[in-house]
């Protein structure tokens, strides 16, 4: 007899759920108490999906074999506690798509350089002609690919949250970047807590596996070294390691596995920055445990495009170079961003800020900075973060006149970088839309 799906939720991962959970010959129902896209609704029209929106009915739901929530929806919400209390295994869209997919899975976790890293690795797999597929936040649900076809290999980026709903899904190889405080809201205020859901990325590994992961993060080594996973480890670090991994030394990026060994300067990566060289150690680590030739690897390490709204070149005017780093919506990726500044630079900051500490940026922003414009409704703290540290700080508040600032202030030889350290939701749809807005008043100068 068929099993009783329900799916909660009607985003990609609900979607992505429901057409496998179909294809697969399951009984199928989606509810979602908000409203479904329209572009989703015409998918479970096409493939016979019964779905509800605006509304749970509790007895429909209550009779499922099994529920798969999408990553939105709190572990707290009365639906899931109702369902967990008649004792209905409650899971997540990547522990089902697990399930069924077949092929070499590539999972990326960690709070900064997910979508980088993710796509670099796929980029590098295409390159060397194997079909594999993106999958998880970037793009399609992982669900959905699965239900696609047959690919053999999957590059999955994974949040925090998708991390929270598995029990059994197993990566063959697990990507750790960094761990550094972010979403904890959804954590009750607990960064623990937060480690500990990260740290679900190892829960199944077993020795036939990799873990790759950043060893100079002391958030993860001390986690680490409290923990007994047996499983193959191979660290990538900005100083010299022992065993198999990845490290920076005099420029250059290494990579030793099984005896093998790779180097490549870091003048030959495309992707600038410390953060983007820890990026690129963990790619060129999993191409070698893919056995991916070694050209391959450095070729796609080199010429990869980078992402749009990370660190993204836009354009040099008059001798002013502007960029691109709206996806920088917390204090660290903007250290990275100012980190990896080599002119002097004129910096965009501002927008919703999540409990920032300004005071990480000091040392940097006291070197590289020559002034501040801010773009957000309340810039009080920024103004008292680094009134002593730059001598002119400007309050803007639309992009245009954001940007004709910033080219004011800057001179020929110099930088403009927009890395806002903050969510952009009090004067922008979302970060897209303000790397988007930037990208077009920089084309108007
Ligand atoms: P995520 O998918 O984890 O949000 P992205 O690749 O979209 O990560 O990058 C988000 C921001 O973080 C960008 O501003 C980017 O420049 C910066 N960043 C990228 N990689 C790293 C890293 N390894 N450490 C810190 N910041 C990073």
């Amino acid at each position: 007899m068929n099993r009783k799906m329900v799916i909660l939720g009607g985003g990609e991962s609900g979607i992505g759920s429901a057409v496998l959970a179909a294809k697969i010959g399951e009984e199928v129902f989606l509810s979602d108490s908000g409203m479904i896209k329209k572009p989703y609704m015409d998918i479970l029209h096409q493939n016979g999906i019964e779905s509800e929106q605006g509304c749970h009915t509790m007895e429909r739901i209550l009779e499922a074999s099994e529920i798969i929530k999408s990553p939105g929806i709190p572990d707290q919400s009365p639906v899931v506690l109702a369902a967990r209390d008649k004792g209905i295994p409650v899971i997540g869209e990547i522990e089902y798509a697990g399930r069924y997919a077949t092929g070499t899975k590539i999972c990326i976790t960690g709070s900064n350089g997910k979508t980088t890293t993710t796509k670099l690795i796929f980029h590098m797999l295409k390159k060397a002609g194997i079909n594999a597929c993106l999958a998880g936040n970037v793009g399609n649900s992982f669900a959905m690919q699965v239900a696609r076809g047959d690919f053999s290999h999957y590059v999955i980026e994974l949040s925090s949250f998708q991390l929270d709903n598995i029990c059994e899904f197993k990566p063959d190889i697990a990507i750790l970047l960094n761990i550094t405080p972010d979403h904890l809201d959804r954590y009750e205020y607990n960064f623990q807590n937060y480690i500990n859901s990260k740290f679900r990325i190892t829960r199944n590994l077993t020795p036939a596996d990799a873990f790759i992961y950043c060893s100079d993060d002391e958030n993860i080594t001390r986690e680490l070294s409290g923990m007994d996973l047996n499983t193959g480890f191979y660290p990538f670090s900005l100083q010299k390691i022992k065993g198999d991994g990845a490290w920076i030394g005099n420029n250059i990026l290494n990579v030793r596995y099984l005896n093998n060994q790779m180097h490549m300067t870091l003048e030959e990566l495309s992707l600038k920055g410390k953060h983007n060289a820890y990026n690129s150690m963990a790619a060129a680590i999993a191409g070698h445990v893919l056995k991916i030739r070694k050209e391959i690897i450095r070729e796609s390490l080199a010429d990869f495009q980078g992402v749009e709204h990370r660190l993204e070149p836009v354009l040099r005017v008059h001798g002013i170079d502007f960029i691109n780093d709206s996806k920088a919506t917390n204090v660290n990726s903007t250290w990275y961003a100012l980190e990896s500044m080599r002119q002097k630079t004129v910096w965009i900051v501002g927008g919703i800020d999540k409990g920032n500490n300004y005071a990480d940026l000091a040392n940097l922003v006291r070197e590289k900075v020559k002034a501040i414009v801010c773009l957000g409704k309340d810039n009080s703290r920024i103004h008292s973060a680094f009134s002593d540290v730059v001598a002119v700080i400007i309050d803007t508040e639309s992009m245009q006149d954001a940007v004709k600032t910033a080219y004011r202030l800057a001179k020929n030889g110099d930088a403009v970088l927009l890395s806002p350290a903050c969510a952009s939701f009090d004067l922008f749809e979302n970060y897209e839309d303000r790397g988007r807005q930037f990208k077009e008043q920089v084309r108007h100068l």
